[in-house]
């Protein structure tokens, strides 16, 4: 996401913070300075419910991020990829690749987050009855109380939270239709995002302002729900095709030693922004069909190439703007184009080479993927299998 920063790795997981996250920090700790501490342990002095504002707003999101710690740990202990944990707004989210995740995993990895801050809240609640230390006595207090909170709200059954989740994976577990599942656990997140926002816009009707807090979390949730339920469509449509389906078996090339303004005269009305790159001076073909990989140099992006001058671009060769061999991720034509989609978006580039064995023998396009999917969501066309 834009506007993360990164703070450190462990255990091979990234842990970033969204810029929001500072804003919630001062605001929370804001809030509790001025009024939870005030009422419930009164006759400090501004400063020191400043301190323990603080301190407890940033130990809240430790525990968010314990929290988030929780379920990608159970992940990789089920040999299932977490990438990062970035703490935001509302929380935090762990980067889990939840694709083909067997239900057993989902209800595992689902539930160590409510679980953990359950167990946490025990201990805090522990330390809050057993230290008479007015500072620990108070951060307690409010601690205890909010991890509670984080395990109580985690559990309900409203997809995306982690309730929702084993919901899915259980109804997953017996319908065996990851669709179907998601639609009615994505439906149950819908309906509660509606209470949570119609409750928070209830209590501003009626003065407390604070109720803009659940209308936004409503809203947000609402927006998780619907965009978690897409997703599980698209990729369902997407395992469908392989790359073979999919893929260009004529494609456009450009000549590795050809120079740049040369090549770019000759392709002036080309209908292509984006080619492959291969071996050689200038041919007059400029579509070809498979072809060695020995002879495959790169990719050419013309949207990804800087503004270069006429005497540029006359001295340089197409060779050295093209995207290197090395650094591609091919396809393969059995690949599924779900796992395509991916690779085209990770490597952030229009077209990539599909390679059988030795022999560059079609073009994947990321356009051509995208509408596909859009057209057989939108229409139910059904393609034929070429
Ligand atoms: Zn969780």
């Amino acid at each position: 996401m834009k506007g993360d920063l990164e703070l450190f790795k462990i255990f091979g997981i990234e842990v970033k913070v969204h810029f929001s996250w500072w804003i919630i920090l001062v605001l929370l700790a804001w809030g509790l300075a001025s009024s939870f501490f005030p009422i419930y342990y009164p006759g400090l002095s501004l400063m020191q419910y400043w301190i323990i504002g603080l301190v407890s707003a940033f130990l809240l999101f430790v525990s968010v991020l314990l929290h988030e710690f929780a379920h990608s740990l159970v992940a990789k202990s089920r040999k299932v990829v977490v990438n990062s944990i970035t703490l935001f707004f509302f929380g935090g989210v762990a980067e889990i690749n939840t694709e083909d995740l067997k239900p057993w995993d989902e209800i595992l990895i689902a539930s160590a987050g409510p679980i953990f801050s359950l167990l946490l809240g025990i201990i805090l609640m522990f330390f809050y009855f057993n230290i008479s230390n007015a500072y620990f006595n108070a951060i307690t207090f409010y601690l205890y109380q909010i991890n509670f909170v984080l395990a109580i709200f985690n559990m309900i059954p409203a997809y995306p939270l982690d309730g929702g989740r084993v919901l899915r994976a259980i109804l997953h577990y017996f319908t065996k239709s990851l669709k179907k599942s998601t639609y009615f656990a994505s439906l149950l997140g819908k309906g509660f995002a509606w209470f949570l926002g119609s409750v928070g816009f209830f209590r501003i009707l009626s003065g407390d302002y604070g109720g803009i807090w659940l209308m936004f979390l409503g809203i947000f949730l609402h927006f998780l729900a619907g965009m978690s339920f897409e997703q599980v469509l698209y990729s369902e449509i997407l395992k469908k095709w392989k790359v073979k389906d999919l893929m260009e078996k004529k494609f456009p090339v450009a000549y590795g030693d050809e120079d740049l303004a040369h090549f770019l005269t000759r392709n002036f009305s080309s209908k292509y922004d984006s080619f492959l790159v291969v071996k050689g001076k200038k041919s007059t073909k400029k579509e070809i069909s498979s072809f060695s990989k020995k002879n495959l140099l790169g990719v050419l992006d013309l949207k990804k190439m800087g503004e270069m001058t006429i005497e540029v671009e006359e001295r340089i060769k197409v060779k050295q703007v093209a995207y290197p061999l090395k650094y591609l991720k091919t396809l393969s034509s059995n690949q599924k184009s779900d796992v395509a989609l991916r690779t085209l978006l990770k490597q952030g580039l229009n077209i990539l080479p599909v390679i059988d064995k030795s022999k560059v023998v079609g073009l994947m396009w990321k356009e051509r993927l995208i509408r596909s999917l859009v057209w057989e969501r939108k229409y139910g066309v059904v393609m034929k299998k070429k």
